[in-house]
């Protein structure tokens, strides 16, 4: 601050101070000096004076003439003031006596007068210069001079330093002191709470800016200064609610530091008001609009407890509510509980995709609302399966007429988004207490009797036995055989041959699989196949069957081909393709020699991914027949979507031929079809020559049975390959 008054005040001091040293030192000096010189040659003129007074005296004779005399009376000894020239007068002021050297200028004298007897005989002068003395004095201003630059300059430069070092930290924490109140501004009126701030007398000191825009009070109301029990006032008359506003301070005063209330306003917004006295006696206050956390949070508690899709109470819920009802039930009431699963819903969200099947099982909640009481529970517990629970009515005759409604009314057509879609429903029920008394014991006899419903084809309801229980378990110990069996290699595959009519030649044989139990024996694969495939065994199984296939078919003579089925559950796995060629690689089979055996169901479940698989398949060399042809609702219609090699014409059809007309006209539809698309078509379970002569004349290629032969062993069937002609011209 180069201008600042302190700053000019000290720069002055210090100058004064310098000039005094400057100037006074050498003044001084020199006022001493002549001081000194001057009592010094008044001392010697008195002296020397008294001396010639004495002389004058005792000799008393012409003394004006005795100059060597009285020069050597006035002789003083060498002192250190310099030399000093004398002169002597007499009474009439005639020069007696001009004793030492002229002295420089400037000169100093003094005169002593010559007294003898009391008369005045004459006056001494002496005279001695003053140079010494104003060299001396210039000597010392030169000095003070400098002393007094140096003093000057110290004088300045250290205070100001220090007091410009005084006035920066000043400066700094004034700026400090403005930057905080700034950020203080700043955070008040950015913070997301309002704020009101009372001094101990309860008055408003400070409020901000969000305070203003939660409760939007009437211009100039709110002002610093106003007290509490107006600002109340002013606050409950924004909300439209008159309370009393010094019932309200009392309660805001009394509470704890940090209590919250929370109020809601006239309208709907949710505010949270935290209060919290301060030491002083004063009073903060916060207000939050805590209105969209509220709604936040009472939707993620509705989402806990209902289900978005649907908003069906979900799983936890309906076990909490089944809880409490089955608490309440009385010794007379029994309880209802349906576990409703749809019918291939996968094949919706597969075919359709998966915003069709939400719509569709919204559709389903809704209809499901519509079947039951208002009293009734519809729950969705995941996915496709629903439960519902028909409380106590004293009417438990109503469950079975419940289950028909909802598989009539669930079960009929939607129309969704252009599309008809169909959806079968399955239901299995238990009645408490009788099948548990527990919500899960009951909800898991529910579901024994709905895999029951599932078993039995779908589209219907069943009630819980006790018998499914033993199913259950029976089913779940060979899942447990199945998994030992696999690690411990208790398989075998069995080949059946597949006879070409017309040459009566072994075109092919097909691998069937065989376990042997090391309890039960030869288990077949009709009962142990559907495990493995709910399980996923049948993947490493299916593998296995491939190589081992495969291996043995290497043996076999060039003509003759290996068929292998597949399970829709090997399709859904991935990573049949590669398997396929390992399988191949490994045994160093032609592909063109690998066949391969799928149900309408490969299709039916795995839509789009099963084709492409297929394709790829079918690209390297591999036939792809149709196994069980006839047996499904749209066989013919899978004829167009892949072009086959192959149709196996289901053993229902060849049983009963040729006595049964329809049979006979669906072998003859199939035959007729499939020759005019270039398709082979084989009969399987041939068992009669009837059967046999029939195929062969209505055009059927090959043909497959006990009539031929049964599924053998490995090494029953190598020696068979070339042996059945003759049997079958005989048969023929
Ligand atoms: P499938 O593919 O239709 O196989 C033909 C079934 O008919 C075989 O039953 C065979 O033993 C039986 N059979 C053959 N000729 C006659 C006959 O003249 N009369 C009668 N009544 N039956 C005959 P099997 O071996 O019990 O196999 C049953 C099913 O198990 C097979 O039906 C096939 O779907 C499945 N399966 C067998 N092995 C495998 C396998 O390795 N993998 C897969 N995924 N499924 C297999
Ligand atoms: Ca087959
Ligand atoms: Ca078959």
């Amino acid at each position: 601050m180069p201008g600042s008054p302190l700053r000019k005040f000290v720069g002055a001091l210090a100058l004064a101070v310098a000039v005094v040293v400057a100037l006074v030192v050498p003044a001084g000096y020199f006022v001493l000096g002549y001081h000194d010189r001057a009592a010094t040659l008044d001392f010697e003129a008195h002296l020397n004076a008294a001396r010639v007074s004495q002389y004058i005296y005792t000799h008393n004779v012409l003394w004006q003439y005795q100059q060597l005399r009285l020069s050597e009376i006035v002789q003083l000894p060498a002192g250190g003031g310099g030399p000093i020239r004398q002169k002597i007068y007499d009474a009439d002021g005639r020069l007696v006596l001009d004793d030492g050297d002229a002295v420089a200028a400037p000169v100093l004298s003094r005169k002593a007068s010559i007294v003898v007897s009391g008369a005045t005989v004459g006056s001494l002068v002496a005279e001695a210069s003053l140079r010494g003395t104003l060299i001396g004095t210039g000597f010392v201003a030169i000095l003070s001079s400098i002393l007094g630059l140096v003093m000057y300059l110290a004088a300045r430069m250290l205070p100001l330093r220090a007091l410009d070092g005084a006035v920066a930290a000043l400066t700094h924490t004034q700026r400090d002191l403005a930057t905080q109140n700034r950020r203080f501004d700043a955070a008040l009126s950015n913070m997301a709470q309002g704020l009101c701030l009372f001094d101990a007398d309860h008055r408003l000191v400070i409020v901000n800016r969000r305070f203003f825009e939660i409760f939007n009070p009437p211009p100039g109301t709110v002002v610093t200064g106003i007290t509490l029990e107006r600002f109340l006032a002013i606050a409950r008359a924004v909300d439209g609610d008159p309370v009393a506003a010094a019932a309200e301070q009392q309660r805001l005063l009394a509470e704890p530091a940090g209590g919250t209330a929370v109020t809601s306003l006239a309208d709907g917004r949710c505010i949270s008001i935290v209060n919290r006295p301060m030491s002083g006696g004063g009073l903060v206050a916060t207000f939050e609009d805590i209105t969209e956390q509220r709604m936040a949070e009472e939707r993620i508690r509705h989402l806990a407890h209902f289900d978005a899709l649907t908003d069906l109470p979900n799983r936890v819920t309906f076990y909490e509510r089944v809880g409490t009802i089955l608490k309440h039930l009385r010794r007379s009431e029994s309880l209802a509980i349906l576990s409703v699963d749809l019918d291939h819903f996968k094949n919706v969200n597969d075919t359709l995709g998966h915003p069709i099947g939400d719509r569709l099982l919204k559709a389903v909640a809704d209809r499901m609302r519509g079947c039951v009481r208002s009293e009734d529970i519809v729950a969705r517990l995941g996915g496709d399966e629903f439960a519902i629970v028909q409380v106590p009515s004293g009417q438990p005759v109503g469950v079975p007429t419940l289950a028909a409604r909802l598989i009539e009314l669930v079960g009929a057509p939607y129309e969704l988004e252009g599309h008809q879609v169909v959806v079968g429903v399955s239901i299995g029920i238990a009645i408490a207490p009788a099948d548990g008394r527990e919500p899960d014991a009951i909800m898991k006899n529910a579901d024994l009797a709905l895999y029951r419903a599932k078993t039995d084809g779908g589209g219907t309801y069943r009630f819980y036995e006790l018998e499914m229980d033993a199913r259950m378990q029976a089913r779940r110990a060979l899942e447990l055989d199945l998994r030992k069996a696999v690690v411990k290699g208790e398989f075998e595959v069995f080949y059946q041959p597949i006879v070409d009519v017309k040459t009566g030649r072994v075109k092919s044989c097909e691998a069937l699989l065989r376990w042997h139990h090391p309890e039960r024996g030869m288990v077949g694969p009709p009962e142990f196949i559907p495990v493995a495939e709910e399980t996923g065994l049948i993947v490493p199984i299916g593998e296995w069957v491939l190589r081992r296939a495969c291996a043995e078919a290497a043996r076999w003579p060039k003509q003759v081909t290996i068929s292998v089925n597949l399970s829709p559950a090997q399709f859904k796995s991935r990573n049949l393709v590669r398997s396929v060629e390992d399988a191949l690689e490994k045994a160093d089979l032609d592909p063109g020699r690998l066949e391969l055996e799928i149900t309408e169901l490969v299709l039916l479940e795995e839509a789009d991914g099963a084709f492409a698989v297929l394709h790829q398949l079918r690209d390297l060399g591999i036939k792809i027949a149709m196994d069980d042809f006839g047996t499904g609702y749209s066989s013919l219609g899978y004829l167009r979507s892949f072009p086959f090699d192959k149709i196996k014409i289901d053993q229902s059809f060849i049983r009963d031929l040729p006595a049964k007309e329809d049979s006979l006209a669906i072998v003859r539809a199939v035959v007729g079809l499939s020759s005019s698309l270039g398709i082979t078509t084989t009969a399987e379970g041939v068992e009669t020559k009837e059967q046999f002569a029939r195929l062969a004349s209505e055009g059927c290629n090959e043909v497959q049975g006990f009539l031929f032969s049964p599924p053998r062993p490995a090494s029953e069937i190598e020696p068979m390959l070339g042996e059945l002609a003759p049997r079958t011209e005989e048969v023929a």
